[in-house]
């Protein structure tokens, strides 16, 4: 059996509509198949190479690790400098509120901690998450999911979780001295990039304040320059309580955090209480490469280019097919009329050799996520052969 059909009868599927795109290597912001196949990868793995595939400096700091010691113990027991390197360079681009980090192997664990935590130090039940939200697949960041039709078959998920809509003023009235949290994305990804205004996270922030109510801002998606600024909230001047990370930390290899105040999390250390424990989290090859994707951002000046090349994503895909652009910097979702519209597009890219996607909630959008490191030229080469998709 070649790989392809080893895939399908020994690898567990999680759709009845894999891409089947095989993949030999990748490389900045192109993928490589075994005879000749060149693609470029407007969705970076998915949302994590925003330095782009193997970017040498990445390799370099994983080369260094490697030679030193893989593995020691759980986190936080012994002194690691990958570690505390990244916890130092990752708080120098945070307010100084956000100042202690927990480190995880992914994203939906870096939203278990932070749940964790909030009921921890408020000693409160309740949650509030948003309608659309995407936390995660494990059953405590499922729980607090968005989407009625994914959570359906996993009940009884966890309890005292209210979902409010994303966005809207009036249903900040549902935070109240009962809630240990709310849980949001600053820009939510699966829904299909939906941006809230200003004034509503101002809003949010005050209601926070006031009810003592702890605000997570789920960034996984969004941050790491994604939007244009290395955190997404810095847009819209406040600070969250807990600030959760994964996907593009890590430069492709496997990591997440939560971070808060050091008084914060300081609750997880009163034992005989067990806080949050993870075997492999925070890695010290994955700490090095995440140490080394926040310098290549910072020293490439990666954010200074996001607006200007989403700007001309946006010029460039013109077509009368296309509905809207939505997009915070280049997390972009380009709108069609439906799914049978947009399905056949994806598809026809690919054989031209442009990787899109749609969204987890949103099948009428294609998701355009590309490595921050794309250049005009591969911009312009992209959006001729989208719309070369769209023609048919
Ligand atoms: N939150 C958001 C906003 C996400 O986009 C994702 C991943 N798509 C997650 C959480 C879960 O991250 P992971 O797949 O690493 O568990």
């Amino acid at each position: 059996m070649n790989n392809r059909q080893l895939f399908l009868s020994h690898l567990a599927q999680t759709t009845d509509f894999p891409l089947m795109i095989e993949v030999e290597k990748a490389e900045g912001v192109h993928l490589y198949g075994p005879n000749g196949e060149k693609y470029i990868d407007l969705i970076s793995g998915i949302g994590v190479s925003n330095v782009g595939h193997r970017h040498p400096k990445v390799l370099q700091a994983i080369q260094e690790q490697l030679d030193k010691y893989l593995h020691l113990m759980v986190y936080g027991e012994y002194v690691q400098s990958p570690q505390v390197q990244l916890a130092k360079a990752l708080c120098e681009t945070l307010p100084p509120s956000l100042n202690n980090v927990y480190l995880v192997n992914s994203g939906s664990e870096a939203v278990e901690g932070a749940l964790k935590l909030a009921k921890r130090y408020t000693n409160r039940r309740e949650i509030i998450s948003c309608v659309n939200a995407y936390h995660g697949s494990s059953h405590g960041s499922l729980s607090v999911g968005g989407n009625e039709i994914f959570k359906r078959a996993y009940r009884p998920l966890l309890p005292g979780i209210r979902n409010i809509r994303f966005g809207e003023l009036e249903d900040l009235e549902f935070i109240n001295a009962d809630t240990a949290a709310i849980i949001l994305e600053t820009v939510q990804g699966e829904a299909g990039v939906r941006i809230a205004e200003y004034g509503y996270f101002q809003a949010l922030r005050k209601r926070c304040n006031e009810t003592g109510t702890l605000l997570i801002l789920d960034e996984i998606q969004a941050g790491f320059g994604r939007t244009g600024t290395f955190w997404a909230f810095e847009q819209f001047f406040i600070v969250p309580d807990i600030l959760v990370c994964a996907k593009g930390m890590g430069g492709g290899m496997p990591i997440g955090a939560f971070i808060a105040n050091k008084d914060v999390m300081g609750v997880f250390k009163n034992n005989p209480l067990l806080g949050h424990i993870t075997t492999f989290g925070g890695h010290p090859v994955s700490a090095a490469a995440s140490l080394a994707t926040i310098r290549v951002i910072q020293e490439e000046n990666l954010l200074a280019g996001v607006e200007l090349k989403a700007n001309l994503f946006k010029e460039l895909l013109k077509h009368p097919k296309i509905k809207s652009v939505r997009n915070k910097g280049l997390m972009m979702a380009v709108e069609f009329e439906s799914f049978e519209v947009l399905k056949p597009i994806i598809d026809r890219a690919i054989e031209k050799g442009v990787i899109t996607d749609w969204f987890l909630f949103c099948d009428d959008a294609m998701r355009i996520a590309p490595p921050l490191t794309i250049s005009e030229k591969e911009i312009r080469e992209a959006c001729t052969k989208i719309l070369e998709a769209i023609e048919g």
